[in-house]
């Protein structure tokens, strides 16, 4: 029975949480959209939704779903998980989901923190900083679906939210959860249902965490985790572990398959070039995914092996990538490979691959898709951010371990590393 329950509103968000979770010291699974029967045995459940940039009314009613699933589990709070940049627009959809679940939860007030100063992103003075930037300087005021024009986010929660926002300083987050938990009362006294939440370090989101011990809903990045499982094994309910990342043994033949352009992942390809066997598909010489699909089948044959993995690529530089768009259009281009890879992922596991890394988040999701993955159960990291996970999937009843890489994340021997533990 899962002590925390979290709803993450896109994919690989979900998983940056269930990783920070297993290295806290939690078991945790992540579950493929809103779960419809019994939950995974964990310490930390965490739903995975694509409800970041859908319409507000649809978010709200896939978060709910997910929140009654995680309840009727066993969860005893809930985590809302968002962008550390806090991508969202005026309609939504931070404000509605999280209003709807505080109404579900018949929870008065809850904070609001996407503060992850790992990767450069502080809070102050309710103002969310980009490295050395403000938010709206910062390049996402430029982002297609979900452009933050606005730094404060005082401003932008209290826009897209019907209850008011308040602030919990960086001066009182910095004297400790005593000062933090009174602040909050104050806070909700004053008719406030949320509040935004400095942080400028790790330490202020600990301090969070353990403020919020008590609070039906937490809503914020993946680092407002951070201070949770502490909760519950003071608490007496979470037992410590070192084995928070253990996973059923691997075995199986290894592969790779890369749909990701990004520099690091065109790197990783090039070192892996000199020590395993790589497929270099052309998408752009056959634009047909059936057709390269049927290239890696054949190449396949006789190459596929347990002591070192086979990289299957259509990973291209800028202008192979470019061409093929200006024939297909942006849209058609991507759809083609990720189906191509998706094709080429089904074949794998059908001939007896049980660990593979995917590269690219767009071609994880068609992976993933394609596979049949319910859940993942989060591993160790084999680099920041990417943990190798263990999947429940209809292509492979009895399991199979993926690590789903996002295109620039890993080191440059990210494929061999992978495979080498
Ligand atoms: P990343 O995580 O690096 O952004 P993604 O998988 O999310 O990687 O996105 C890469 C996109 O590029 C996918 O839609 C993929 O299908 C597409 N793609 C991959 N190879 C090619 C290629 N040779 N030409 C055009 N598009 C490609």
């Amino acid at each position: 029975m899962p002590l925390l329950g979290c709803i993450a509103d896109d994919f690989t968000g979900a998983t940056d949480l269930a990783s920070t979770l297993v290295r806290q010291g939690m078991r945790a699974v992540q579950v493929i959209g809103v779960p419809d029967g019994p939950l995974p045995e964990a310490d930390a459940v965490i739903v995975a939704l694509k409800s970041r940039t859908i319409p507000a009314a649809e978010a709200v009613a896939l978060s709910l779903a997910a929140c009654e699933a995680l309840l009727a589990g066993g969860a005893r709070q809930i985590l809302f998980k968002y962008c550390s940049t806090f991508d969202s627009t005026d309609a939504g959809n931070i404000g509605p989901v999280a209003e709807a679940l505080l109404d579900r939860l018949a929870a008065g007030f809850a904070i609001a923190c996407p503060a992850f100063p790992t990767n450069g992103r502080t809070i102050y003075q309710g103002h969310l900083f980009v490295g050395g930037h403000l938010l709206n300087e910062s390049g996402m005021e430029n982002h297609p679906l979900t452009p933050m024009t606005d730094p404060s986010l005082v401003r932008v929660l209290g826009r897209q939210a019907r209850r008011g926002v308040g602030l919990i300083p960086f001066g009182v987050v910095e004297q400790g959860p005593a000062a933090v938990r009174a602040t909050i009362a104050r806070l909700s006294e004053a008719g406030r249902g949320f509040a935004i939440a400095d942080a400028l370090h790790d330490g202020h989101l600990f301090t969070l965490g353990e403020a919020c011990a008590q609070h039906a809903l937490i809503t914020g990045g993946s680092g407002i985790a951070l201070g949770l499982p502490e909760n519950f094994r003071r608490a007496g309910l979470l037992p410590a572990r070192d084995d928070a990342d253990a996973l059923p043994p691997a075995g199986g033949l290894c592969a790779v398959v890369a749909g990701s352009c990004s520099r690091a992942t065109l790197g990783q390809i090039g070192l892996a070039r000199d020590h395993v066997p790589v497929l270099e598909l052309d998408a752009l010489a056959t634009p047909d995914a059936a057709a390269l699909a049927a290239q890696a089948r054949a190449w396949m044959e006789g190459r596929l092996d347990a002591a070192r993995p086979v990289v299957i690529a259509a990973s291209a530089p800028p202008d192979r990538v470019a061409a093929l768009q200006d024939k297909l259009g942006r849209d058609a281009a991507g759809a083609l490979v990720e189906e191509a890879m998706a094709m080429v992922a089904a074949d794998l596991v059908a001939r007896g691959v049980r660990r593979l890394v995917v590269a690219g988040g767009e071609t994880s999701g068609a992976v993933v898709q394609r596979l049949g993955v319910r859940a993942l159960r989060i591993g160790a990291e084999i680099d920041p951010g990417v943990p190798w996970t263990h999947a429940t999937a209809e292509a492979a009843p009895e399991g199979l371990h993926l690590a789903l890489k996002s295109g620039n994340f890993g080191a440059r021997d990210f494929f061999l590393k992978a495979f080498a533990a």
